[in-house]
């Protein structure tokens, strides 16, 4: 019989390189939000991502959100069309800087912004005399959005697209590293993602000015001179040293990661294929490549969605609804949503599986063990 220790989600996964570049940073004295890890981690990401990349390592990808909405310009009383289906740090940037979402459903085939009723959204807004000042494009679970058709409106209306490329490292589209797109893209390296440093995020740019500029605001805006001067309003979000040591060894391992979460991405596919009207979130074509951060399932009805959930439950795995859209979140309801009820039809149906890159083989078999004896027996 094997434990029935609990199975997660998604839960950080250490590749073993990390203690190394943390133990350098304490023998070096550099436990500070700045120092050679900080340095080489961005150095490292900035060579997968193609080195025509700046990278700024940050204390999280929701304080890389805030930076790029203040990057852009955005201020009180804009507003900033935001896909409505992701994680509510997605959205909160654009309060922090008093501006106002307006929220775009999802279509059916990545479950990401739906060009259609983006442009519907631009539309409308500008007609109504507001042009909107950023798009925020999600690439959920790791699947990247259309990102020829939202790039196109985003040209076409000349208003910079944000890229939040939270959960998408490793991902990529017609042969693009996701995190590239954005006139401003972020990463984050939280504690489920991915990789992780155990808290923390990126801002990507093409331009080295605005890196600095980046850096500049996120630690607290000083001005030169040998004394605390400030012209700015600043802030505190650059990442740790010792953080960015978690980062460099998680570096070593993003492939294997990647290719370990498409693994557990097939072992859901080949079950679910088998079963009458679920669907897995997959590759629409060959113009997408996921890292399946997390394998997340469509089933037939809400109903049956929470009786699996439940089966899971009751063996100790943890699996979770789709994120719930914000134009349905108490806090964002009274905003501006445009599209049908895509996003809101997948939140109800869907179903995010444990797809962390430490399930092992036994776990596996309980996954295994619950989807059959619930469907097929
Ligand atoms: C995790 C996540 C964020 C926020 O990143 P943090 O590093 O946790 O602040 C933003 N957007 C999406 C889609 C995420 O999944």
């Amino acid at each position: 019989m094997t434990s029935f220790s609990k199975i997660w989600l998604s839960s950080p996964h250490m590749g073993g390189g990390e203690q190394k570049f943390v133990q350098q940073a304490f023998d070096s004295n550099w436990v500070a939000p700045l120092g050679p890890n900080v340095t080489g981690f961005e150095t490292d990401l900035q060579a997968y991502l193609g080195n025509e990349h700046q990278v700024a390592a940050l204390s999280s990808g929701t304080a890389a959100l805030h930076l790029a909405l203040l990057l852009l310009g955005v201020q009180a009383g804009d507003e900033v069309l935001c896909q409505s289906m992701t994680f509510s740090a997605s959205a909160n940037p654009i309060r922090y800087v008093g501006a106002t979402p307006v929220f775009i459903d999802s279509e059916n085939e990545t479950w990401n912004l739906c060009p259609i009723a983006l442009e519907a959204a631009l539309l409308d807004r500008i007609a109504n005399g507001k042009t909107p000042k950023a798009i925020i494009v999600v690439h959920l679970y790791g699947m990247p959005a259309k990102m020829t058709e939202i790039l196109a409106l985003s040209k076409k209306y000349a208003i910079p697209l944000i890229e939040d490329s939270a959960e998408a490292l490793g991902s990529s589209y017609k042969g693009q590293k996701c995190g590239t797109f954005g006139a401003l893209s972020i990463l984050s390296f939280n504690g489920n993602k991915i990789i992780t440093t155990s808290g923390g995020g990126a801002l990507v740019t093409s331009d080295l000015k605005v890196k600095e500029r980046a850096i500049f605001l996120a630690t607290q805006a000083r001005d030169e001179a040998p004394h605390y001067q400030h012209s700015e309003v600043g802030y505190n979000y650059r990442m740790s040293n010792i953080c960015a040591g978690i980062g460099r060894g998680q570096m070593e391992v993003l492939d294997a990661h990647v290719a370990l979460r498409r693994k557990a991405h097939q072992f859901y596919k080949d079950f679910f294929d088998r079963q009458e009207g679920t669907q897995v979130l997959h590759e629409p074509n060959m113009d997408f490549y996921s890292n399946h951060w997390l394998s997340a399932v469509v089933l037939n009805s809400f109903e049956e969605r929470e009786a699996l959930r439940l089966a899971f439950e009751a063996q100790a795995i943890e699996t979770r609804p789709l994120w719930k859209p914000m134009h349905l979140q108490p806090v964002f309801e009274k905003y501006a949503f445009y599209g049908g009820t895509t996003a809101a039809d997948l939140f109800a149906k869907g179903l995010c599986l444990p797809s962390g890159s430490n399930l092992t083989d036994s776990d596996f078999e309980r996954i295994a063990q619950v989807l059959i004896s619930f469907f097929e027996k």
